[in-house]
């Protein structure tokens, strides 16, 4: 009897994305020229991994600025926080260092602008997430959140003519478009953000999904379940054809059920997620007879982001002062 063969289609691009990137490195550069204790509000990025690794080098997560001792130096995370933060960070003298992802910002300033020209903006995104809760915050007078496609039917606007849509940047790409078309046969005249919200990672991240789920038996995506572009590669390889989805943080969550009478597994990872958890996957998998391993590349992700303008100018003077001091010691020595 021929065996059959099996075999592991792996998403590329996967993973981390510019934003986290930069996030995870603006604590880690925090903690190297602070020492610990660092403090960071709420989660850096939405990874459960990423958040003990840095636990354990001696970064503290607390939920808000009221739980950062007066003084210290807190870090927001890539998702962004509303103005209220910054200003709640000032009344309690922290030193805040703002790690939002650069393309957060964006929508932020998006929100800020069309609010200013007195638009009524319809924010599409999940009720509760961070992101959304920061966005809104730009212009809560002015936003309204639509929260999936069935949300669209119980919007109102003050002028049908002066309403545009954003969205959060880690949103199925699909789903957000069903629930544009949907406020747009109420709202015809509504406008579309200047460039596209959803970021390239989400997207990027979607369309190689999409590529591999027809022919998965099952797709597996490396995630948390509180990080949302995760748990949306999950929807997007079900409606792409994959027979299975499941999103796990950790190899050793990997049933072998699921595998039964699988021939070809998919694996992914969400913008949250770094490779070595990937690759622990792999050898998971690789043990159960997945070995032959076929990377498909949809997209060359290039992109990076330079850390926050706070923590750099900190970083030189303290490089500055330590070439001064290393200077002095030579003179001393030399004297
Ligand atoms: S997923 Fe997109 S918006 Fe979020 S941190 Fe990454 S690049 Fe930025």
């Amino acid at each position: 009897m021929t065996e059959i063969r099996k075999r592991v289609l792996l998403a590329k691009p996967r993973g981390y994305c510019a934003g986290v990137d930069r996030a995870v490195q603006t604590v880690e550069e925090a903690l190297k020229l602070y020492g610990p204790p660092i403090y960071v509000r709420k989660q850096i990025v939405h990874n459960k991994h990423v958040v003990s690794t840095l636990e354990a080098k001696g970064a503290i997560f607390v939920e808000e600025n009221a739980e950062v001792p007066e003084g210290a130096i807190v870090i927001f995370s890539a998702h962004g926080v509303a103005p209220e933060v910054y200003e709640q960070a000032k009344t309690r003298s922290l030193k805040a260092i703002d790690a939002t992802c650069p393309l957060v910002t964006k929508v932020h300033h998006e929100a800020k602008r069309f609010a200013a020209d007195d638009y009524d903006i319809l924010l599409i995104g999940h009720e509760g997430h961070e992101e959304v809760i920061g966005t809104a915050g730009e212009a809560p007078a002015h936003v309204q959140l639509v929260d999936g496609p069935e949300g669209a039917d119980s919007v109102t606007v003050r002028d049908p003519s002066k309403v545009v849509w954003l969205s959060q940047t880690t949103l199925s790409v699909d789903e957000t478009m069903e629930t544009v078309a949907r406020l747009k046969q109420r709202l015809p005249l509504l406008q579309s953000p200047p460039s596209d919200d959803i970021c390239y990672a989400t997207q990027n991240r979607q369309h190689v999904v999409k590529e591999i789920a027809p022919q998965c038996d099952v797709v597996i995506v490396v995630g948390s379940r509180n990080s949302s572009n995760s748990v949306r590669l999950v929807e997007v390889a079900l409606d792409a054809g994959a027979r299975a989805g499941h999103l796990v943080d950790y190899a050793h969550e990997i049933a072998d059920q699921w595998l039964e009478g699988a021939t070809t597994v998919g694996v992914t990872s969400g913008a949250s997620v770094p490779d070595e958890l990937v690759m622990q996957v792999l050898e998971h998998l690789a043990a159960r007879g997945f070995a032959d391993v076929a990377e498909v590349t949809t997209a060359d992700e290039r992109l990076t982001f330079s850390l926050p303008q706070e923590l750099k100018r900190e970083m030189k003077a303290a490089a500055a002062a330590r070439a001064q001091e290393a200077k002095e010691l030579v003179t001393d020595q030399l004297g």
